[in-house]
């Protein structure tokens, strides 16, 4: 029989549209499905929320390729270590891999190829979770893209050519049984305490991401470009967390969405902007490889000098949901209970953090990093800076937030604040998202007491903006 092919699997748990694991499949003998647990080189090591994900989607990959006749192999340490150790073992002459973009991956995937060559041993990587890879949307000139319209013009043309792999419906498994860390031992789900109960809802794997991807085809996606913005309504999809775990891959659903528009005969309106977003997580991938330090500096320079505020307090309020502003404060609970916020409500809390309280978007990049089950390092760290006004294509900085008026308009009723701030459960809809300007006795009258059962503003709107205003001038 011919050699095994390891499969290293890393942000692509699943079976489908997945290039390494079918071209490792294509071959004459068996396939060893590898997952490495290493928190050393190669990219940050997971927050929290995240590595409760991991533990979930592992499980749920290793049901689906014990499916298809192979087990899948944990191991814990250095990649470059345990490849070569899997390789010495199981005489493997193959180790396949979907390419990751961020520049630690690059440096560590690079020369683990290297020595894998130099070893005898052949090792591949294939496109991975994009719809367009890095270096291949390039402005007339052959520079990067930096700002977004331009970016997804170019690049929209091109998805329509890019069909998903074939799905691999049986592997051969290595005839001799190989040593498998049991996944407990990585202790990925909390224990004391056990935080996560609030994560119930989210299905980990392929199977929840391609039920989340049907379920918002079927009911969400017609409504999509008027709903987005509404944190009190689910208009949403909600894949954020499968994709960058790669259980589902945006080739798949370009394909999905191309089929159903075939059927109907036309594309939605709903539908383009739902793309155009899935086009905002391959332009802030593209910005990252390209600019690979945007992780610790800011894209535009001049934000190296911005005098930020040191204030734990501050932070500390922001973290927990007690600043005094409701719509900030239910989404940093809404992420502290779930692992996920709304993309309109992190703009807010975002802007909040970096204009409001005149902290360091670093900071506030860091939580997400630990609480977001999504925690995605180049949506992240985009996410960051372009909201901090340091970004590419970024809002300027000297547009400050209204977290009033932006919970008026998203919010109206105040439906999302009163799901996550239940102290506000009661107020009036015209007080809830300032209940500092309501009355003392309608205030009374709900059992709302403004520094006791629920903060006063941590600092004024308008003195915030021209505080933020002054820093701005004093960089630009
Ligand atoms: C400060 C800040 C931090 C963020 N951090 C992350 C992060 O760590 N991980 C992450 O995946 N997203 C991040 N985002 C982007 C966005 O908020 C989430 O992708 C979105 O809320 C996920 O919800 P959804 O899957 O229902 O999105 P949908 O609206 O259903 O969009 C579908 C998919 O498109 C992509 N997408 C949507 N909006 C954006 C966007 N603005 N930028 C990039 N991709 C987008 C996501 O992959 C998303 O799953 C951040 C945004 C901000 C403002």
């Amino acid at each position: 029989m011919s050699p095994p092919t390891v499969v290293w699997f890393r942000k692509d748990l699943r079976l489908a549209d997945n290039e390494a694991l079918f071209a490792a499949a294509s071959r004459d003998g068996p396939v060893i499905p590898l997952y490495i647990f290493d928190e050393g080189v190669g990219g940050r090591p997971p927050g929290a929320a995240s590595r409760w994900w991991l533990d979930k989607s592992l499980r749920s990959l290793a049901e689906d390729l014990n499916r298809l006749g192979a087990p899948l192999v944990l191991r814990r340490g250095g990649a470059a270590e345990v490849l070569k150790r899997l390789v010495a073992e199981s005489g493997a002459k193959a180790v396949y891999w979907n390419r990751l973009y961020d520049q630690a991956s690059i440096v560590r995937d690079t020369r683990i190829k290297a020595d894998l060559n130099a070893g005898g041993v052949e090792a591949l990587s294939f496109a991975g979770g994009m719809l367009n890879e890095p270096w291949t949307v390039k402005t007339g000139s052959g520079t990067p893209y930096r700002v977004f319209t331009p970016y997804w013009r170019a690049a929209r043309v091109r998805i329509d050519m890019c069909g998903p792999a074939p799905v691999v419906k049986k592997l051969r498994a290595n005839p001799a049984p190989l040593a498998s860390d049991p996944i407990d031992a990585w202790a990925l789900h909390p224990r004391a305490p056990d935080w996560s109960g609030g994560f119930a809802g989210w299905r980990p794997g392929e199977t929840g991401a391609l039920d989340a991807l049907k379920t918002f085809l079927g009911s969400r996606l017609n409504a999509y470009q008027d709903e987005r913005n509404r944190p009190d309504r689910s208009g949403t999809s909600r894949l954020s967390p499968h994709l960058h775990f790669g259980e589902i891959s945006p080739r798949q659903i370009v394909d999905v969405i191309r089929r159903d528009e075939e059927r109907s005969g036309a594309p939605t309106a709903g539908s383009e902007a739902f793309l155009r977003e899935i086009g905002w997580r391959d332009f802030n991938y593209q910005l990252l490889f390209h600019a690979s330090d945007m992780e610790h500096s800011p894209l535009n320079p001049i934000f190296g000098g911005f005098p930020w505020r040191q204030d734990r307090r501050a932070l500390a309020a922001w973290q927990s949901g007690r600043t005094g502003y409701p719509i900030v404060d239910a989404g940093m609970r809404e992420l502290w209970t779930t692992g996920w916020m709304h993309n309109r409500v992190r703009m807010i809390v975002a802007s909040f953090l970096v204009k409001h309280l005149l902290l360091d978007w670093q900071l506030g990049e860091r939580w997400f990093w630990d609480t977001l089950v999504d925690a995605d390092l180049a949506n992240n760290v985009a996410g960051w800076q372009w909201v901090a006004g340091s970004g590419a294509d970024a809002a300027p900085y000297f547009r400050v937030f209204n977290p009033v008026l932006q919970g008026e308009k998203f919010d109206p009723d105040g439906v999302y604040v009163r799901r996550w701030v239940p102290e506000l459960a009661t107020a009036p809809s015209r007080f809830i998202h300032q209940p500092w300007r309501a009355p003392t006795a309608v205030l009374a009258a709900c059992g709302i007491r403004l520094g006791v059962s629920y903060p006063e503003p941590i600092v004024d709107h308008a003195e915030a903006r021209t505080r933020a205003l002054a820093a701005y001038e004093r960089i630009r």
